[in-house]
């Protein structure tokens, strides 16, 4: 059945249950008119997944749409902000009505979920790509930044790491997966939920935020080169699922706790409070498993510490589009 560019718009993106009153003119017109609230600062992200890059040729279109705007409310997360409105550009090498219908719904279960209204975007014909930029408002001068860690700061991760990482690593063969646990994988890779609230909760507690997309290592590691600081984990504190705990033996120890320390995909948020700011953590972070897993210090660099005692040194730093170019 062909479709014009304008039906396709109007069927699959013109249809969020959203209807913010911040929004003056959404879709429709040659650009969206948005209203930012007095005393509030706009935060804006952007992030694109280009298919076999950011995620499996094979992976199904409700992931997609989903997962889309997953990762850019894990960035609205970190700067502690509250997210409001989002634009959309969708590559697609044809108008394929089950693919727009079950993409579109991945996307708006998420959007509709926080309250995120689609004011506009653009739609072309080509190889699959999807780009979201999210805006949201942080009271001004309160967004939680990654350059105000300081020395002394106990260093924290909400949820468990490394499930992403495993089930892409299955994915890829490069491990058998076991009988129990492989759909808990797959869902912490293609529906990871965005901590919003958390971050949200951190304002007045956390020091330096930033939300783990390319693995711990890596982005604790920004925290510590755009802070001025160092750090050391202990990779005995790092949390883990019972299914990837599952998984010890059969990766070998040293390359199972990297995967949790190197591997990208988590979205858990990663901060640093003073040590004093314990117990007011606690009441903000009622529903939701955190870990203290290091401190910040003066030293320069990163220190992963065993429970051996030996240091473990991360086999990846992240993942980089241009290394090796
Ligand atoms: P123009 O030709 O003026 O750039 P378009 O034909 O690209 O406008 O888009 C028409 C309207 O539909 C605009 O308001 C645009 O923001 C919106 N739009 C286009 N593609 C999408 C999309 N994938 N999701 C949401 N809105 C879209
Ligand atoms: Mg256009």
């Amino acid at each position: 059945m062909s479709i014009t560019e304008f039906d396709l718009i109007k069927r699959y993106f013109a249809v969020g249950k959203v209807s913010r009153n911040d929004v003056i003119l959404g879709i429709g017109d040659d650009g969206a008119v948005l209203q930012v609230p007095h005393g509030k600062e706009l935060v804006v992200s952007i992030d694109t997944l280009v298919a076999g890059i950011h995620f499996p040729e094979d992976t199904d279109p409700e992931s997609i749409g989903y997962k889309a705007i997953a990762v850019n409310l894990s960035d609205m997360a970190a700067m502690g902000a509250e997210p409001a409105w989002a634009t959309l550009s969708l590559t697609l090498p044809e108008a394929d009505h089950n693919w727009l219908r079950a993409f579109s719904q991945g996307f708006f279960d998420l959007a509709d979920q926080f309250n995120v209204q689609l004011v506009g975007g653009d739609t072309c014909r080509g190889p699959l790509s999807v780009t979201v930029q999210l805006h949201g408002f942080v009271n001004t001068g309160e967004a939680l930044r990654r350059d105000t860690a300081r020395p002394g700061d106990l260093i924290y991760v909400t949820g468990t790491l490394g499930d992403a990482g495993l089930a892409l690593a299955i994915k890829q063969g490069k491990f058998a997966a076991l009988q129990k646990g492989y759909e808990y994988l797959l869902q912490r890779l293609d529906r990871p939920v965005p901590r919003i609230s958390e971050g949200l909760g951190l304002h007045g507690v956390a020091h330096a935020v930033i939300d783990i997309s390319d693995g711990l290592a890596s982005d604790l590691g920004h925290i510590i080169e755009a802070s001025h600081v160092g750090a050391t984990l202990y990779a005995g504190k790092i949390p883990v699922s019972p299914v990837f705990e599952s998984y010890r033996k059969v990766i070998g120890e040293n390359t199972w706790i990297d995967m949790a320390i190197s591997s990208g995909d988590d979205y858990e948020l990663c901060f640093t409070i003073n040590p004093e700011s314990q117990d007011m953590l606690h009441k903000r972070l009622p529903n939701i498993r955190y870990t203290n897993i290091g401190e910040i210090n003066t030293s320069s660099g990163l220190r992963c510490v065993l429970e051996n005692g030996y240091e473990l040194v991360p086999a990846s730093s992240g993942y980089d589009h241009f290394r090796g170019q």
